[in-house]
């Protein structure tokens, strides 16, 4: 079929570019006119003979603005004007039709079939052109609005957003498409304000009047949530806004309400809560969730005059299972004494009253914390946290094992051990660390006597009984080189304890307690005992020949035979005395120095070195050097350290090595850090030097690699 665009040359892009006017005409002088008329606005114009062939044009190409024939043979202007109205894209295109003069019916006709104006024939051009530029004019703007509206339509949708007017004098309700859809309504145009309101879930209707009464008496804009049921019974969350609209006296003439579907925001921001306050792993309380209820607890019961107990409690070498199993299993094992401790909570009738409003949390690691209120009694407590460990100590299974736990609880009860939530949770701490102390696997209601420093006391105490047992101490080797030749000469054993809690405890943390409890003098026949097994080994893998020594406490020379203890360790290791050097401190002589001197001389009867250590603090004066009976002296760091910085210090350790000297003793500078340090202490005699220039203490591996390195060059 040919279209009006047959005979025109340029190309569709070039053609898309003007606005184009369908003329559609079967005068072919009109359409001359006509199109004329058109081109001199600057626009495009397309001619077409018949409705057929104008609706041919129109499919091609949709038009800016159609200029329709009333009368003409074939399809009459009534009739494609209609179905131009019926295509797609052609409900909002200006149509103008050209009537015959005072064709009165004929202009009703147009507009019935839905012309958007109309012109008399003859048409005069120039008016013809006035009229085109309004139509594109409006018909622009009336686009415009359109594409608006679906824009904002579109937003609101997919904002899930809708709105509602209501007029207070007449009741009239309107509500909008957007929130027709919402509440599941889509396509109802009757829809009633009291329909509106049978849909808000009833609990919440009064939510909604309050706000509107608000709304009215304030005459300002209120947002509330509210929920509503969709059909089938499905709950959505709406936050709404209302407002009230004044008349021109000031009157209120309507309310307008805004509605937002915010279900999916709700629970994303109840799950954010929820995480925030949970464990994810247990899906217990977090930390965070438990003090804001400890918080409410102790509240309520400063208030009430009610006690409340807080018991924190740690399973007993969790470490261990996720070490060796795995951490899935690990996983496990805490998700499975989570629903224990629970379970556990519940079944215990004492408690079971208030667990309502008991919570349980999980503090991280393996260490959970209970929380309950009203419940202060001893006796309930004990046998809650018996029930505890006795559930936690049958046996879990896990990657084909059988895994039970101790468990170490501590327990604080408001107001006696705390009233407030810090103190509670430090005591409750504190006595937890006081049943692991003891041993685990026990609880332990909290007491003064736990204070930090008693605690911490008590806690190595308790732990340093074990370390021996458990062994868990090593000894680290710290090189002394000769100043003369460089090269290792021996080394000093440093006692290092490795505990599975605290860590690597050194000796300034524990020495004193183990000299104060007695146990230095078992530690202390461990260290030797460790030296000539080491020296020994070492001695017969032809790596390293040289003396260990190693400290005594004075204790030692009090408590025990000592000389008759070294006798025994030498004989029993089978090492000579001459691998094994000893080094004390001036303290030895402080008790019964006769006694002391006495083992001392016994112990170089042996053949082992003695050196008197930290010289130059405390009492250290020379005579000591002249009493004791000693090989070796050691001089103090403190001295070292200022070696070459403060001329007291210096002037006073040249001294120390000079007198040393002239009694026939050897010296060993410790603590040498700098080259500045070893070079002065050369230069003025000392014999030895030990310190972090060289190295530090280190394990038995290290320090034989040390040693063959050291006398490799
Ligand atoms: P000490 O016998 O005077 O040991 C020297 C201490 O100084 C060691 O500390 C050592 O690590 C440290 N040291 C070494 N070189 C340097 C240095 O260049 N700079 C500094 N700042 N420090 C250096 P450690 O191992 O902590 O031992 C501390 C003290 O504990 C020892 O002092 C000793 O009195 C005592 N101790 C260590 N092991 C035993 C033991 O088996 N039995 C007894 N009774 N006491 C021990
Ligand atoms: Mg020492
Ligand atoms: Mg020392």
């Amino acid at each position: 079929m040919a279209t009006a665009y047959d005979n025109d040359p340029r190309t569709a892009v070039e053609r898309l570019k003007q606005p184009l006017v369908l003329v559609i005409d079967d005068d072919p002088g009109a359409r001359r006119a006509i199109g004329r008329a058109v081109e001199r606005e600057g626009l495009e114009v397309c001619s077409a003979e018949d409705g057929e062939a104008g609706l041919s044009a129109f499919n091609v190409r949709i038009p800016q603005a159609i200029l329709l024939d009333v009368q003409m043979p074939g399809l009459s202007g009534f009739q494609v004007c209609e179905e131009i109205r019926s295509r797609p894209g052609g409900a909002e295109v200006p149509i103008v039709m050209m009537t015959g003069h005072d064709d009165e019916a004929s202009i009703r006709r147009a507009y019935d079939v839905g012309a958007t104006d109309f012109l008399t024939k003859p048409i005069q051009p120039l008016i013809l052109q006035h009229r085109l530029r309004y139509l594109l004019r409006a018909s622009a703007t009336m686009t415009a609005l359109a594409r608006g509206e679906r824009q904002l339509g579109n937003a609101l949708e997919l904002a899930r957003m809708g709105s509602w007017q209501l007029d207070i004098a007449t009741g009239a309700f309107s509500i909008s498409q957007q929130l027709l859809a919402l509440l599941g309504h889509e396509g109802n145009n009757n829809f009633t304000v009291e329909q509106f309101g049978q849909l808000i879930v009833e609990e919440d209707r009064s939510i909604l009047h309050e706000g509107v009464r608000d709304c009215i008496t304030h005459r300002r804009t209120v947002g509330f949530d509210h929920r509503i049921l969709r059909p089938g019974g499905i709950e959505r969350v709406m936050q709404c806004q209302i407002r009230l609209t004044l008349d021109e006296d000031g009157e209120p003439e309507a309310l307008e309400g805004i509605a937002q579907d915010v279900t999916e925001r709700r629970r994303t921001e109840e799950q954010v809560q929820y995480l925030a306050l949970h464990d994810e792993l247990t899906g217990l309380g977090n930390r965070k969730l438990f003090e804001q209820r400890l918080f409410l607890a102790v509240h309520d019961a400063r208030r009430g005059g009610t006690p409340l107990s807080v018991l924190v409690v740690d399973l007993d070498h969790f470490k261990r299972i996720n070490d060796n199993l795995g951490h899935s299993a690990g996983d496990r094992l805490l998700r499975g004494a989570a629903s224990r401790l629970t379970d556990c909570l519940r079944e215990t009738p004492t408690v079971g009253d208030s667990l309502e409003h008991a919570t349980t949390a999980r503090l991280g690691g393996d260490a959970f914390i209970i929380l309950l209120p009203e419940v202060g009694d001893p006796g309930a407590l004990d046998s809650l946290a018996r029930r505890i460990s006795e559930s936690l100590a049958s046996p879990f299974h896990l990657n084909d094992h059988e895994v039970s736990v101790g468990t170490s609880i501590g327990i604080a009860v408001f107001p006696g051990d705390g009233s407030d939530v810090e103190t509670l949770l430090r005591n409750a701490d504190a006595a937890l660390s006081h049943a692991k102390a003891e041993g685990r696997s026990n609880h332990q209601f909290y007491n003064e006597t736990m204070n930090s420093v008693g605690l911490a006391r008590l806690i190595i105490e308790s732990k340093l009984r074990r370390a021996l047992t458990n062994d868990e101490f090593e000894l680290y080797y710290q090189p002394k080189l000769s100043l003369e030749t460089g090269r290792i000469v021996g080394f000093e054993g440093l006692l290092r304890w490795f505990d599975s809690d605290l860590g690597m405890v050194m000796p300034a943390d524990f020495i004193s307690i183990a000299e104060e409890t007695g146990l230095i003098v078992p530690i202390g026949e461990w260290v030797m005992r460790e030296a000539c097994r080491q020296s020994t080994c070492w001695r017969r893998a032809g790596s390293v020949d040289v003396p260990i020594a190693v400290n005594f406490s004075p204790e030692q020379f009090r408590h025990d035979d000592i000389a008759a203890t070294v006798r025994r360790v030498l004989a029993e290791e089978g090492a000579s005395a001459s691998s094994l050097g000893v080094e004390i401190t001036e303290g030895v002589v402080l008790h019964d120095a006769e006694r002391a001197i006495r083992q001392l001389e016994e112990l170089r009867a042996l053949g082992i070195e003695i050196a008197l250590d930290d010289f130059g603090t405390g009492y250290s004066s020379l005579s000591y050097l002249r009493t004791l009976p000693v090989d070796i002296v050691k001089i103090d760091q403190s001295f070292v350290r200022e070696v070459g910085s403060r001329d007291h210090s210096s002037a006073l350790t040249a001294s120390i090595i000079q007198m040393a000297k002239a009694l026939g003793l050897r010296v060993i500078a410790e603590g040498v850090e700098d080259t500045a340090q070893r070079d002065l202490l050369a230069s003025w005699g000392c014999d030895q030097m030990q310190g972090y220039l060289f190295s530090p203490p280190v394990s038995a591996e290290a320090a034989e690699q040390l040693w063959q390195e050291n006398t490799s060059d």
